[in-house]
């Protein structure tokens, strides 16, 4: 069954599972003495080496993933550096991974650390109950020193948001259409994740100076603010339908046509290229296998305009009627939503479809996952070295003559090119 991600759900159904200090809680799990002490999971342990992970223990004392540990060493000198060990938060995280999948068989693993479960096409299930035993199952079946923090929501933006937010509280929170205004209350607009310094910035100065306010501004209003169809989803996250943007180039298939101007004369035509061009992407989907669970849609007009949209789907689909129907429900609500022109109309001179994020035969192909939040963070914590270090003292590990220093790097947080080299400060 497919799934119509602008269905407004505020039934709490999806999961975010985010284990706690993964890295550093691996190394605790694996070795008995790194338990309760401060412990700073490095790529490399030089003296200039980068921490990219603390125990618990480490981040009381006020450390922060990034620093080099050097500086580290001189802020907390009990601080054990450990070599990371990327085999074993791979073995961890399959096993993790299993545990999830004996609760749902809809489990979508965001990053080495973060899982999202869909119970939405589960009957008579409840939640909180089964977030609660997930972690028992956790700590008894994979590892007693791996702890998980788990949001529940009716979305998976506000269930990451509740993951977040109930680290403070047994690692358990759920959001609901009944506490979601408290929830937002609590917040600044920086603590939304996705947004930053300079969106914060231009919200406030549009008069929208909280999460709360946000939630209630109008999609046009957000939009407008946004300069993007962006604000239009944020309306959506925060009012608890399924959607994400997907923001990065796609590593996937496309199926683009030009129309020429006799062509663009009859409204059929253009109905039957939409269909022709989903049918091309089934065809092409079908023989590799690969089911999307991210879906594009481009039409350029005729005065240089265009419409453009992407969004991430909770069940994977692969035939053209789906792909159809959900790009359509979408530019209906879209329409009705800000009472704009047809999208489909006369003046179409291009039509572009595109699918990605691929699931192969139910499989992840875990290589076409991105996590957004984390790469931003990863990115932030490298260009922050650079400007306390020089460009000069910061190199991609792949660039070291060294071979045998690192040979296998997870980055930050995504299970992207698992076995790819990451950066490291030399
Ligand atoms: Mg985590």
């Amino acid at each position: 069954m497919n799934q119509n991600s602008l269905d407004v759900k505020p039934e709490a159904r999806v999961l975010f599972v985010d284990m706690n200090s993964y890295f550093a809680r691996c190394e605790q799990q694996a070795n008995y003495w790194l338990r309760h002490r401060p412990v700073g999971v490095c790529v490399y342990t030089g003296k200039f080496g980068c921490v990219i992970s603390l125990s618990t223990e480490a981040k009381e004392r006020g450390l922060k993933a990034g620093m080099r540990l050097n500086d580290a060493m001189a802020v907390c000198p009990d601080l054990v550096p450990v070599e990371s060990n990327p085999e074993r938060y791979r073995h961890y995280h399959k096993k993790i991974i299993g545990v999830l999948r004996n609760y749902c068989n809809d489990v979508v693993p965001k990053s080495i650390d973060e899982a999202i479960i869909n119970l939405s096409n589960y009957d008579h299930v409840d939640p909180m109950k089964i977030a609660i035993n997930i972690k028992k199952d956790i700590l008894r079946d994979v590892g007693e020193w791996l702890t998980c923090s788990v949001g529940i929501a009716p979305n998976a933006f506000l269930a990451k948001l509740a993951s977040v937010r109930g680290k403070k509280r047994d690692g358990l929170m759920m959001i609901t259409p009944e506490n979601i205004d408290a929830v937002l209350a609590d917040l600044r607009l920086g603590d939304l994740p996705g947004i930053g310094a300079n969106m914060s910035y231009r919200l406030e100065r549009a008069g929208i100076k909280t999460p709360l306010q946000m939630r209630y501004a109008t999609p046009q209003l957000l939009k407008s603010i946004f300069k993007s169809i962006d604000g239009i989803y944020w309306h959506y996250r925060l009012n608890f339908i399924e959607t994400n943007i997907v923001a990065h180039d796609y590593r996937g298939m496309q199926a683009m046509r030009q129309i020429s101007a006799e062509k663009r004369k009859h409204i059929n035509y253009i109905d039957q290229l939409f269909m022709t061009l989903c049918l091309t992407l089934e065809k092409r989907m079908v023989h590799h296998k690969f089911y999307c669970k991210s879906v594009g849609f481009t039409a350029r007009y005729e005065d240089g305009t265009r419409w453009d949209d992407a969004f991430t789907i909770t069940t994977p689909v692969q035939d053209a009627i789906s792909l159809m129907r959900m790009i359509r429900i979408r530019v209906t609500k879209f329409e009705e939503t800000t009472g704009a022109d047809p999208v489909f109309n006369t003046q179409i001179t291009q039509l572009r479809v595109a699918v990605t994020n691929f699931v192969n035969n139910g499989n992840m192909l875990y290589s076409l996952f991105e996590d957004m939040d984390r790469k931003e963070t990863a990115l932030k914590t490298m260009h922050e070295i650079k400007n306390k270090f020089g460009q000069d003292k910061l190199i991609r590990a792949v660039e070291m003559t060294d071979g045998k220093v690192v040979q296998d790097v997870i980055g930050f947080g995504s299970v992207k090119d698992l076995t790819d080299l990451d950066y490291k400060s030399i």
